[in-house]
């Protein structure tokens, strides 16, 4: 059993890299997802055999030296994965007895490549990678290339933002059909473009590929007085960032609450809303072709700030939001991105 976990730890991680740090993964991603699980359940049935190198534990892939190593403040982490109802309604019960009902932001999953963005009095100063989850690298000058990036925001602010840089659809047509003119090597799809060209040592060329991003997450709320997460986007927006529209806050029940107080001592009681949830993860599950970017998944997240701090985070995770991941349509060829490998 030992080796059979060994085994499977090792092509992972080859995987990983091939993913994370090449921009090039040889295999699709339900495949990943399929052996992850695998490894998953062989490291919980032998406990003895899980390392703290295993892909179960770690996040991102390894750092490119050619750029500069940037530590991120509080690690940027992965989430967990629910490939199936069964386990939204697993995720709702384990939330419900941490906290009790919570109403859910539900978001599109934005499949590009995940960065940090500093802000100090105001102005933009860093940009980086999620690179390992704990050590990213600086992609400022690229970052800067980004239009819906703002250099400068409404207010004096001094934080960090976190989102998803991703290539749109049309911009990624037009630059394959460019290098295929050329006789270049084609990008396999929209992310992998993305995270190539965020990981180009010239900016200028960076500039050339119209990259877009959506911000999602703050690290630190105090200057923006955010209760919810609903806040906190709404928020990004006022401050001039760009943050997905199609998201939706699942049930009212904060001005049912406020309107029915007698019944603030039952409220754990009540039936919240995994439903609005399912409805929402199925919606989009049909519609994803018609948007000019790709999406992987739904984010399913806990909306209230507080709740959010009680439930807390694994070492891989946090235990209030978790990805349900669409089922597989991609086909992956043998095309590579040549271009990080100059
Ligand atoms: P993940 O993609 O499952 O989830 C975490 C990421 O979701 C975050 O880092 C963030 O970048 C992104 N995200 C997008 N929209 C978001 C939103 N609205 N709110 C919060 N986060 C949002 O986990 P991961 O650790 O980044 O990577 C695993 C993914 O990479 C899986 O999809 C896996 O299939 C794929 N992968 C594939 C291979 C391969 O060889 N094909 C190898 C490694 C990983």
């Amino acid at each position: 059993m030992e080796e059979k976990i060994k085994a499977l730890q090792d092509k992972l991680n080859r995987y990983n890299y091939e993913y994370h740090v090449l921009d090039a993964p040889s295999v699709p991603d339900s495949e990943y997802d399929k052996l992850l699980h695998e490894l998953i359940e062989l490291e919980t049935a032998h406990p003895e055999f899980k390392t703290d190198t295993s892909p179960t534990v770690r996040v991102g892939g390894a750092v490119l030296d050619r750029f500069r190593k940037v530590q991120h403040d509080t690690p940027m982490l992965s989430l967990g994965n629910a490939f199936d109802e069964d386990s939204l309604r697993a995720f709702d019960k384990r939330v419900k007895e941490a906290v009790g009902g919570v109403e859910y932001m539900c978001e599109l999953k934005i499949d590009g490549l995940a960065v940090s963005l500093k802000y100090e009095n105001g102005r933009f100063v860093q940009g980086a990678t999620r690179g390992d989850g704990t050590v990213g690298e600086d992609i400022t000058a690229n970052l800067k290339t980004i239009r819906a990036i703002p250099l400068e925001l409404t207010s004096p602010l001094s934080f960090e933002v976190r989102g998803e840089a991703y290539m749109p659809k049309p911009a990624f047509e037009k630059l394959n059909e460019a290098r295929e003119a050329k006789g270049e090597a084609l990008f396999q799809n929209p992310r992998n473009a993305a995270a190539g060209s965020l990981r180009q040592l010239d900016p200028k060329l960076a500039g050339k590929r119209n990259l877009s991003i959506f911000l999602y997450s703050v690290n630190d709320l105090s200057g923006l007085s955010a209760k919810t997460q609903d806040e906190a986007l709404k928020r990004l927006d006022e401050e001039g960032f760009k943050t997905n529209r199609e998201r939706r806050l699942v049930d009212d029940i904060e001005g049912v609450l406020d309107y029915v107080a007698y019944w603030s001592n039952r409220r754990n009681d009540l039936d919240y809303d995994i439903e609005g949830v399912l409805d929402y993860v199925a919606y989009w599950s049909n519609r994803r072709n018609d948007l000019d970017y790709d999406i992987d998944g739904i984010v399913i997240k806990v909306n209230a700030l507080n709740a959010q701090e009680q439930l807390g985070f694994t070492a891989k995770s946090p235990r209030w939001a978790i990805a349900y991941k669409f089922p597989a349509e991609e086909v992956v060829t043998d095309l590579l991105d040549i271009e990080l490998t100059v």
